[in-house]
């Protein structure tokens, strides 16, 4: 799991190389420090490698006291957890103190480190950015991340730094509990482990600070990815969310099954939406988990209530099982697990050709695509492409004529007749 963090101090350009990257171009880009921006991280690839972007200054706080501590604190949860960082400075301005301050901490930090000249708009600034090399990092990269020019050969030397894909250690399911800070991810995994937390193996290969605990009990048997275990000091509250989500993008990179925990009180958040379209995107399975269920005052209807709440936040992909827990009066743990069991098996299944082509065929005459351009597209048949998760290749004369609602119909009738339950399904049709 590749991490990419974008440091450096406000207004050197951060979230337009971060939006450039992602291409989700939603962050709200302006001229305003410390705006609170909705998204903070989002999966980039380039020749084919995926990675994970991290904007880091969707995190920092709008008050001036705790600037720039929170911006020193940033680059040190940086270095520790990315795998490369991007410094981003501006030509226009210089090197400014604040500059000064990121690159001896970079420097005391033994990660890849681009420097990444930005606002290099025109041939007259190339040689006004070289003064960047007296920061001690090494090359430097001229972009100007508003015209996308420089951001190629900056990403081709980035890639060479990537780790390797992990080998696999073992076949076991792997299930990441992730979720905000004190939302009861801790407790469950007392709860569930009690007193053996101790036997706790970091595995080799893995960084040191993601732990994997190896639950065999009661006849259920995987792998927990614990988030939570390890704690880091700051005195900055947007730094522990910062940290959180490092973690979080780690766990969910590793795991099969993403047990995705929210507080009942507080209900699903926009870190916690983010979080879990990553999980979609990333195509891991999904549980939700609202913990602290005991806290809420309770009539026949406050579950669909609820589910619907949060149906409505993580549309359009709403086919997920939601359980409702109290850590503290133990309900419902073990139906946590089966419940990653249940998803886990869903998203291992392999439906024969001919079952899946006798159910959807029937459906599909019934309902076929709409013409288009006095066209009729015929889907001639159906199979399961081999992968990690599911993924059906529909064959047919014209695939570039099936459009979304159509493909979201098939998606519904394939969830309606086998179970997907929290599996992002893929969907390709393809010329017969
Ligand atoms: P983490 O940061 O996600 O690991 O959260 P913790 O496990 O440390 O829990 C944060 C706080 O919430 C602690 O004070 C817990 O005792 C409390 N807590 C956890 N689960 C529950 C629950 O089901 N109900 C209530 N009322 N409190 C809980």
């Amino acid at each position: 799991s590749n991490i990419v963090a974008i440091v450096g101090r406000p207004n050197v350009g951060k979230s337009t190389l971060y939006n450039r990257l992602t291409e989700t171009r939603k962050a709200i880009v302006d001229d305003f420090s410390g705006v609170t921006r909705d998204r903070h991280y989002g999966i980039a690839e380039w020749v084919g490698r995926s990675f994970t972007v991290i904007d880091t200054g969707g995190y920092v706080a709008n008050s001036e006291d705790v600037f720039e501590t929170a911006i020193r604190e940033q680059v040190v949860i940086a270095i520790e957890e990315a795998t490369v960082i991007l410094f981003m400075v501006d030509v226009t301005t210089g090197i400014t103190d604040l500059d000064d301050e990121i690159a001896t901490l970079l420097r005391k930090g033994k990660k890849p480190v681009f420097i990444v000249v930005n606002k290099v708009d025109n041939h007259a600034l190339q040689s006004d950015a070289t003064l960047f090399y007296s920061l001690g990092l090494g090359e430097i990269y001229n972009i100007s991340s508003m015209t996308g020019s420089g951001t190629g050969e900056l990403l081709d030397e980035m890639i060479k730094c990537f780790d390797d894909e992990p080998a696999e250690e073992n076949t076991l399911p792997k299930y990441a509990i992730v979720g905000r800070p004190n939302v009861g991810k801790s407790s469950i995994i007392n709860a569930l482990i009690g007193q053996e937390r101790n036997i706790v193996t970091p595995i080799a290969g893995t960084t040191r600070d993601s732990i994997h605990i190896h639950y065999n009990r009661y006849g259920h048997e995987f792998m927990l990815i614990d988030t939570a275990g390890l704690r880091k000091k700051t005195k900055v509250k947007e730094n522990i969310e910062f940290y959180s989500v490092m973690r979080t993008i780690k766990a969910l990179e590793e795991a099969d099954i993403i047990i995705l925990m929210i507080d009942a009180v507080e209900g699903l958040e926009s870190q916690d939406i983010n979080i879990f379209h990553l999980a979609e995107k990333n195509k891991k399975g999904i549980v939700l988990v609202v913990n602290k269920w005991d806290l809420i005052e309770k009539n026949s209807k406050t579950v669909k209530v609820f589910e619907e709440q949060i149906m409505e936040k993580i549309a359009p992909f709403t086919d997920v099982p939601i359980v409702f827990t109290s850590v503290l009066e133990k309900q419902r743990l073990l139906k946590v697990i089966e419940t990653a069991e249940q998803v886990y098996e869903n998203r291992s299944k392999k439906i024969s050709t001919s079952r899946l082509n006798d159910i959807m065929l029937p459906i599909i005459e019934n309902y076929p695509p709409p013409a288009l351009k006095g066209k009729h597209v015929k889907i001639k048949y159906i199979t399961q492409i081999n992968g990690n998760a599911p993924m059906f290749a529909f064959f047919c004369n014209l695939p570039q004529y099936i459009k979304e609602p159509y493909k979201r119909f098939i998606e519904n009738k394939l969830r309606e007749n086998f179970n997907f339950s929290g599996v992002p399904i893929q969907i390709f049709f393809r010329q017969k």
